[in-house]
């Protein structure tokens, strides 16, 4: 390389793609470290049930503290994970652990588990998914597995028939991140899902958007027609959650109602409730 030509006329371009791609697999092993020696970790969100203003269960989250560089984003890794061949051990962990977190907590609460449309490209999630569960001897139907609208699209892949074998298992899929993607209408009756997260871009806007709010309280009927539930996240204001309410939304998720935290921190917010009368949510920081 940049022995044997001359040095300039490397260093012209090659620093910047060279540094690019070194980064990237410098942090690949870094990842394949921290999921090796277990400096992964999960935090846990509560979804509340508007009905009862209480909470129903939690989503499992995924943080990597990196020695270096500090908090990384899944943002940032998950799509690491995926270029790398990492996400299937990746997800793999997540599932075992967040079954083994959640079948402890008192009340039966749900755990909601997202899934990389990358891990469903084989039959083998099933077992997975299967495994963590007799691990932890959680109860089927309390595991949902959260998938994008981009797994969808895939249906040449059979994922169709994979969920339905989720199914089977006595868990539920939950379509995450909806109204962002490709999917038609079509796919919400293709495939077994049994409830639908409306993103959060849409419900944001929608206390001061007619169009958001318009999109938002159409996606809760349409669902509730088609027997489907209905999470509305990124609720980040008492005002989204009245909203929320107002439009029968089943669930509802977001800053104002609680951020991700740890375990101990999630068992604690089991006794927690809305407080309807007053509209006052019950506030956490972290
Ligand atoms: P997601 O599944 O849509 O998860 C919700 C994200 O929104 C989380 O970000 C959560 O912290 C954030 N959030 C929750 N409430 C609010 C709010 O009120 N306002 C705002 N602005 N944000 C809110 P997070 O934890 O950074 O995760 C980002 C994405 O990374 C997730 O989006 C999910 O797609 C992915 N991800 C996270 N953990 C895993 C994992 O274990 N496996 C896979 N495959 N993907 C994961
Ligand atoms: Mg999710
Ligand atoms: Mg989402
Ligand atoms: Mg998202």
């Amino acid at each position: 390389q940049a022995k044997t030509t001359g040095r300039g006329t490397c260093l012209v371009y090659e620093p910047v793609l060279e540094q690019t791609r070194r980064h990237r697999l410098a942090l690949e092993a870094d990842l394949r470290q921290a999921i090796e020696t277990g400096a992964l970790s999960l935090r846990y969100q509560p979804i509340f049930e508007l009905a009862h203003g209480r909470v129903s269960g939690f989503e499992a989250l995924a943080r990597w503290y990196h020695p270096e560089r500090g908090w990384i984003s899944p943002a940032e890794f998950v799509p690491l994970a995926e270029q790398s061949g990492l996400i299937d051990e990746l997800g793999a962990w997540v599932l075992r652990r967040a079954c083994r977190d959640i079948s402890g907590f008192p009340g039966s609460p749900k755990v909601a588990v997202n899934l990389s449309t990358q891990q469903l490209r084989s039959e083998a999630i099933v077992a997975i998914v299967a495994d963590a569960l007799a691990q932890s001897g959680l109860a089927p139907e309390r595991l949902e597995l959260e998938i994008t609208e981009t797994a969808l699209l895939t249906e040449v892949l059979g994922t169709a028939s994979l969920l339905n074998k989720f199914r089977e298992l006595g868990t539920h899929i939950v379509l995450d991140d909806f109204g962002t993607g490709y999917s038609s209408l079509s796919h919400l009756r293709s495939f077994p899902l049994s409830k639908i997260k409306i993103d959060q871009s849409f419900v944001r806007d929608m206390a001061t958007d007619k169009q958001s709010s318009a999109i938002v309280s159409s996606t809760v009927e349409l669902a509730a027609k088609l027997g489907m539930l209905t999470t509305v996240e990124g609720v980040e204001t008492a005002e989204l959650l009245d909203l929320a309410r107002s439009m029968n939304c089943t669930e509802a998720q977001g800053y104002h109602l609680g951020r991700p935290v740890t375990i101990l921190e999630a068992v604690e917010m089991l006794d927690k409730r809305l407080d309807t009368a007053r509209s006052r949510p019950f506030l956490r920081s972290v």
